[in-house]
C-alpha cells in the first residue's frame, strides 16, 4: 500500500524534546538516552552550524550567522523550514527507531505550535517534553567554574565541583602565593600536562548572565505552555548525572515499552 502516511518516515514515531538551561546537562543526558533506547537525536544548533560550514546557500548562512553570533533566536519561519527538512531526512535514515530526541527544538511557544502542526501532518506523537530543571545559581556555578587547558581543550575541569576540580593551583614565580588572573581569580594548572587553565569567553560571568536572561525570556512561556497541556515531564536536574538519567528513564521507559514495534 502506498498511501501518503506509509510513505512518511515519521508516522507513528514518538518525539521527546529536551529543554534545559545552558549548562543544564542536556547534552550528557541526550547522548546516554539516545544510545540506550536507540532514539536518534536531532540537534537544532548543530544543524545550523553544519549549514553554515557547508556554505551552499550564502544568503541563509549570513542570516543564521547574524542571529547566532549575537546569541539571538533565529526567526521562527527559518527555524521551522530547516527543522522540517532536516528532521524528515534523519527520520528517513532511521526507519527502525521508535522515536527521536529533539535537542534545541522547540525553544519558544511559536515553535511549539509549529511542532504540534507538524506532528498532526506526520501523524507522529509528542510523547513528553523532558524538562531538566536546574536552579539558576547551580548553572551559573557550573559555567563560571569551568576551566579549559590552554594546551589541549579536551582537558576540561570545574573548580566549583570537587569531583571535577584540577589538582594544582599555579604558584607565583617568586613563591609568594597563588597567581591570579586579570579578574582576580586564582589560576589553576592542568592535572594532565600542567599547562595553565583558562576561562572561555562564553563562561565569563557577564556572558553567562546574559545567556540565562535570554533563556528565561524564551523558555519560561514554553515550559508554562507544556505544563498546562500536561505534556511536560519535569526532572530535577540538580542531582548526580546518573540520578538524572534514572529520573528521565522513569518517564521514557514506560512510554517506549508500550509503543508498538515498528
Ligand atoms: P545551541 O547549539 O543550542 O547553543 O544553539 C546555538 C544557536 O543557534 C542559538 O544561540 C540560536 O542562535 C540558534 N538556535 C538553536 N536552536 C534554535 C531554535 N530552536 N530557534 C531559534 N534559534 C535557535
Amino acid at each position: 500500500m502506498t498511501t501518503s502516511s506509509t510513505q512518511n518516515p515519521l508516522t507513528g514515531k514518538l518525539l521527546f524534546p529536551f529543554v534545559a538551561p545552558p549548562n543544564g546537562g542536556k547534552g550528557t543526558q541526550t547522548q546516554i538516552l539516545s544510545e540506550r533506547y536507540n532514539l536518534p537525536t536531532f540537534d537544532m544548533g548543530s544543524t545550523f552550524r553544519a549549514i553554515m560550514k557547508e556554505g551552499r546557500d550564502p544568503q541563509l548562512k549570513a542570516e543564521l550567522e547574524s542571529f547566532m553570533n549575537n546569541g539571538k533566536l533565529v526567526p521562527v519561519e527559518t527555524v521551522v523550514k530547516i527543522f522540517k527538512k532536516n528532521f524528515e531526512a534523519l527520520a528517513a535514515q532511521n526507519p527502525e527507531a521508535k522515536g527521536f530526541i529533539l535537542d534545541g527544538f522547540p525553544r519558544s511557544q511559536d515553535q511549539a505550535s509549529a511542532l504540534a502542526t507538524l506532528c498532526q501532518e506526520w501523524q507522529a506523537t509528542l510523547a513528553k517534553v523532558i524538562y531538566l530543571n536546574v536552579p539558576m545559581d547551580v548553572v551559573k556555578a557550573r559555567a563560571t567554574g569551568r576551566r579549559f587547558c590552554s594546551q589541549d581543550a579536551r582537558h576540561v575541569y570545574n573548580v566549583n565541583d570537587a569531583k571535577l576540580a584540577p589538582k594544582y593551583k599555579k604558584m607565583k614565580a617568586d613563591g609568594t602565593g597563588v597567581e591570579v588572573d586579570a579578574q582576580g581569580r586564582e589560576v589553576w594548572q592542568c592535572t594532565l600536562d600542567e599547562a595553565e587553565l583558562i576561562v572561555r569567553a562564553d563562561d565569563e560571568p557577564q556572558t553567562v548572565e546574559k545567556r540565562l536572561v535570554e533563556y528565561s525570556k524564551e523558555t519560561d512561556p514554553l515550559i508554562a505552555h507544556y505544563r498546562q497541556t500536561q505534556e511536560l515531564a519535569e526532572i530535577n536536574g540538580d542531582q548526580a548525572p546518573e540520578k538524572v538519567t534514572q529520573s528521565i528513564e522513569t518517564v521514557m521507559h514506560p512510554i517506549l515499552a508500550l509503543a508498538p514495534v515498528s
